[in-house]
């Protein structure tokens, strides 16, 4: 088989020309970045476990009718998703406070939030991904008035199935970032949701004990950032043979 081109090198992942028009391949790497890449490391399965866990989350969001890139999985590392036109701006919704929003207002983490909140970034790393507000979006036309109220109304259902989910399985959704990109049907113009979601773009703590079960771990050194997703894919009943694909050996008495 040819090698397929490689179409954009990410941080946690690689995009890939797909089989048809309008589709790419998404890699999940096994690679972990934090504080604008200033941190970084390998973690063994994680590529396997966000692969099948953006999946698990695609599918519920496609069930409940929200609309959303993904295709098809492939293999353990690759799934097959409907190319996009990226808008340039990192979407968060944020429950309890938690991260960056806890020096910008003075909050301590886990204050819940008197609603949730819709926040947009601007996507730069050489910026630091700024936050913007609605004015800086319009203005510099990264997204129409329209576009805003599509976003955020996306966001909010995306917080509304993520928070289900996740209460289900005893697990607060604190926050989580989703990227949103448009395609075409025709000369209509829609936002899917896009990229990817999982522990990578959550913050997710265990309702009983507070433990951390997503990439703060790797953040902060809490511990084993693999076991951390493993735990919440079981929880969730997604690939309960771990991300090795072999499921341990079971003692027979
Ligand atoms: N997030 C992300 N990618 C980014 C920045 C943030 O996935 O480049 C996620 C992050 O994991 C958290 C939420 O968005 O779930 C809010 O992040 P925050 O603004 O608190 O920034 P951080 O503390 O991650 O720097």
């Amino acid at each position: 088989m040819a090698r397929r081109k490689k179409v954009y090198e990410g941080k946690a992942k690689v995009l890939y020309e797909g089989p048809e028009p309008g589709t790419l391949v998404q890699y999940f790497k096994d690679d972990a970045t934090a504080f604008n890449a200033e941190k970084r490391d390998v973690i063994d399965g994680k590529g396997v476990l966000n692969n099948r866990l953006s999946e698990f989350f695609m599918n519920g969001l496609t069930a409940i009718g929200v609309p959303n890139h993904f295709i098809k999985r492939i293999n353990m590392r690759e799934q097959l998703i409907r190319a996009v036109e990226i808008i340039p701006l990192e979407v968060v919704v944020r429950n309890i406070a938690a991260g960056s929003i806890c020096p910008r207002l003075g909050l301590e983490e886990g204050t819940p939030m008197p609603r949730p909140i819709v926040e947009f970034y601007f996507k730069n790393d050489d910026l630091g991904d700024p936050i913007v507000s609605e004015e800086h979006i319009i203005a510099f036309q990264w997204a129409s008035q329209q576009d805003m109220d599509d976003m955020v109304s996306l966001a909010l259902r995306v917080n509304d199935f993520m928070s289900g989910l996740m209460l289900g399985v005893g697990i607060k959704l604190v926050d989580f970032k989703i990227e949103i990109g448009r395609v075409w049907d025709g000369d209509f113009m829609r936002l899917i949701v896009a990229d990817e979601i999982s522990p990578d773009s959550c913050r997710l703590w265990d309702i009983e004990t507070g433990r951390k079960l997503d990439k703060d771990v790797f953040r902060r050194d809490l511990g084993d950032l693999a076991d951390a997703y493993t735990e919440v894919a079981r929880r969730l009943g997604v690939m309960p043979q771990g991300p090795s694909g072999v499921s341990k050996p079971t003692l027979i008495n």
